[in-house]
């Protein structure tokens, strides 16, 4: 069987390009006469490749060189306890909750100190994003933090809330290169690379220099503190070197694709081959406000359950795989990741009308 066409919510599609080379590469890194998974971090050939990755995405992000890029493991829901443990200061958060994620993220703070959810759409299963332009952010607060992409969902911050001033936190592990950021506008940018950019096993985290220091809360642990991991260019111990290696093809994948402004035109084109189509289905729905519409992740619903899973069991059998959404929500989802292609998606919207129309 050939390749499916992947609608995973993460791990999700890789380009396969980026595959294809490095299955080329697999036995022999360029001449070293070993893999890259077989080399030592401290050597040559893993110095340029960890470097050339930081400098590709500086250069796809247009990354501020007062902003540390660092390369770490244990996923984003490390970076829940990580980001309190370091920037607390004066121990207190503002948390706008949009989702699970941006929920777990909420609960694991609270270990840390006072956290405030100013803001939360859980009234209505998530489906929009709240009117942050004028919160009661805390006077007090060390950041306030945002799921930017709300990956379950569907849903995605348009605008960037209000902070009043406070350093905003961003985790955008679902639509991570999607599109350009202004990076300026944020203390950290994070996310786990397994959903837009590259294998599980990495997080990147973006942060601003001044956040990073010793002063961090009692019992944080060496590994946890950003300031080990910038004063050592992420290699205070080993790296996930083989997915960084993954990632920073992905990175190049995406200079010669155009770069952001280019991906996020055609995320824009590609998801609205399948916006269109939900809005005039009579069978299928978009669960998402419209202006909140994120564009890597898609959930609809036929509203039936068992046409649901009819639905997806189908389109498994016809080559499209992991369209079950979450179990939280039910129904639908397609993933259309950067490297979705817009085939892919064009495609399953053909499969969608012929199932409507065997199904009415
Ligand atoms: C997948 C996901 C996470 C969790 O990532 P892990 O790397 O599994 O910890 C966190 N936030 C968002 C937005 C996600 O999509």
């Amino acid at each position: 069987m050939g390749r499916v066409y992947n609608f995973s919510a993460g791990p999700a599609v890789l380009p396969e390009e980026v595959l294809k080379e490095a299955a080329e590469e697999m036995l022999d890194y360029k001449g070293t006469g070993m893999s890259v998974m077989e080399m030592s971090h401290r050597s040559k050939a893993y110095d340029t490749i960890i470097k050339e990755a930081e400098q590709d995405l500086r250069d796809l992000m247009n990354i501020p060189d007062n902003y540390k890029v660092l390369f770490l493991q244990g996923g984003a829901s490390q970076q829940f306890a990580a980001i309190p443990m370091n920037l607390m200061k004066n121990k207190v958060a503002d948390y706008i909750i949009t989702g699970q994620w941006a929920k777990k993220a909420y609960q694991e703070a609270q270990k840390y100190g006072k956290v405030n959810a100013v803001a939360s759409s859980e009234d209505e299963t998530y489906s929009y994003i709240p009117d942050c332009s004028d919160l009661p952010i805390s006077e007090d607060a060390d950041y306030v933090y945002i799921c930017e992409n709300n990956t379950i969902y569907g849903t995605k911050f348009k605008t960037l809330p209000n902070t009043k001033g406070k350093t905003l936190v961003s985790d955008v592990s679902s639509c991570f290169l999607s599109e350009p950021v202004d990076v300026t506008k944020y203390g950290i940018i994070y996310g786990g690379v397994q959903k837009n950019i590259g294998p599980a096993g990495v997080v990147i985290v973006i942060i601003r220099e001044d956040l990073i220091s010793d002063d961090v809360l009692e019992g944080t642990p060496t590994m946890l503190k950003y300031k080990t991991q910038a004063d050592n260019d992420s290699l205070y111990n080993t790296p996930p070197c083989y997915g960084i290696y993954i990632c920073g093809k992905v990175f190049k994948w995406l200079k010669k694709m155009g770069g952001l402004e280019v991906m996020k035109q055609k995320n824009e084109e590609k998801a609205k081959v399948l916006y269109d189509f939900l809005d005039q289905s009579k069978m299928f729905k978009g669960t998402v406000r419209k202006e909140d519409r994120s564009l890597m992740n898609v959930p609809f619903v036929t509203g039936d359950k068992d046409l649901d899973a009819k639905f997806v069991a189908e389109a498994k059998e016809a080559g499209f795989e992991n369209l079950k959404g979450h179990r939280t929500v039910g129904g639908m989802r397609a993933s259309i990741y950067n490297a979705m292609p817009k085939e892919g998606v064009e495609k399953l919207v053909a499969f969608m009308k012929e199932f409507e129309k065997k199904n009415a």
